[in-house]
């Protein structure tokens, strides 16, 4: 079995906070019966469930992995953060941030799911596996230094390359970012740094709304190790396919990293509530073989995806399951029973030119 699954049943008791979709509870907005806050369990427990029920679970070597510890934190997070953040988990937890809240314990929980990336990253480096994903949660790609930021509490990806880089594990990474949105923490953190490539596939204004310009480039000797590629809302399987033929994957190829890293979140999909993108199952499957693809010529197939957004309870586990059998490369399915809604509601020719339009302008900015 090739590919590692890393996950624990306890970063789904991850809770904080009592919101109505992003809204707090209050004045005119009424709690909700089910549900608060959209990075709820429910979309990353279902995935794990239907990994269980279709039996793709036993093509993947499946395993938890020790927390990151307070070494791997302080790389990343000045100790002043650590220490307030620890200090309200243990009081009952709160709200540190924008939009991240957490319970008590919330800590433990945050440091869990950066040990989940890192224990993906290194059963990778080591070859124990041949890729790897890590069911990460809380997620991390908007979390910066000094500010959890949009559900973020660590910035889990970054937390597990500075290990590996501090190591002496590789010295060359990439992290590809396909979360509808702007993966500004990741960007914020290696943003000076050339031996890390960052490139953030998202739509454009959508969040953070400051950050993810095409024109952020990278700074000092990190310039031109960064690539944003905001795309506009509508876009669908297409425009993701051109954005990786045309920007990503040749940025991938003249970089050459040691190990690619995907940012892997799943609202771009077609139905998610905060994402307005068309992308399907059949989408994330398809950027899964490019990766893979890409990660076999550049980099003796080394790759590890990293679970982000994606907050469908029932479209995320397909789309998931889709990525994780062609990881595994398994004859396990699990057919997209949206499949031929969202085929005949892809965007029309008119749009696709236009679309492609934004895809040829980036290309000409990069190459
Ligand atoms: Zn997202």
């Amino acid at each position: 079995m090739r590919t590692g699954f890393f996950w624990d049943e306890r970063s789904f008791w991850h809770a904080g906070g009592n919101y109505a979709l992003t809204l707090p509870v209050g004045g005119l907005v009424q709690p909700m019966s089910a549900g608060g806050l959209p990075e709820s369990p429910e979309t990353k427990r279902r995935l794990k469930n239907l990994l269980d029920v279709t039996g793709l679970i036993h093509d993947l070597q499946a395993r938890s992995a020790p927390a990151a510890t307070l070494d791997d934190l302080v790389r990343v997070h000045p100790a002043a953060y650590l220490h307030a953040f620890k200090k309200l988990s243990d009081a009952g937890g709160g709200e540190l941030g924008l939009r991240a809240p957490f319970g008590r314990g919330g800590f433990e929980l945050a440091a869990l799911s950066a040990g989940l990336t890192k224990g993906a990253l290194y059963s990778v480096l080591n070859g124990d596996t041949q890729n790897a994903y890590a069911l990460s949660r809380p997620p991390g790609h908007h979390c910066l230094p000094e500010m959890p930021n949009g559900f973020c509490l660590l910035a889990n990806i970054a937390i597990a390359v500075e290990a590996a880089l501090a190591e002496g594990m590789t010295d060359r990474v990439a992290v590809l970012d396909w979360d509808v949105h702007h993966g500004n923490g990741t960007e914020a953190i290696f943003y000076d740094r050339p031996e890390v490539l960052t490139i953030s596939i998202h739509q454009e204004y959508n969040y953070p709304l400051d950050t993810g310009d095409a024109g952020d480039r990278g700074a000092d000797a990190g310039r031109g190790a960064n690539m944003n590629i905001p795309l506009p809302p509508g876009g669908g399987h297409r425009l993701y396919l051109q954005a990786m033929e045309r920007l990503a994957l040749p940025a991938l190829t003249r970089f050459r990293p040691d190990v690619i890293i995907v940012a892997c979140g799943y609202d771009a999909a077609a139905i998610d509530p905060l994402g307005r993108m068309m992308a399907t199952a059949d989408t994330f499957r398809r950027m899964t073989e490019m990766v893979t693809e890409a990660a076999a010529d550049l980099c003796g197939g080394r790759l590890v995806l990293v679970h982000e957004g994606g907050y469908s309870e029932v479209y995320v586990p397909f789309c998931g399951h889709a990525v994780l059998q062609t990881l595994s490369g398994s004859a396990i399915d699990a057919p997209d029973p949206f499949a031929e809604t969202f085929a005949a509601r892809q965007p029309l020719a008119r749009f696709d030119a236009f679309a492609e339009g934004v895809i040829t302008d980036l290309a000409g900015f990069f190459f």
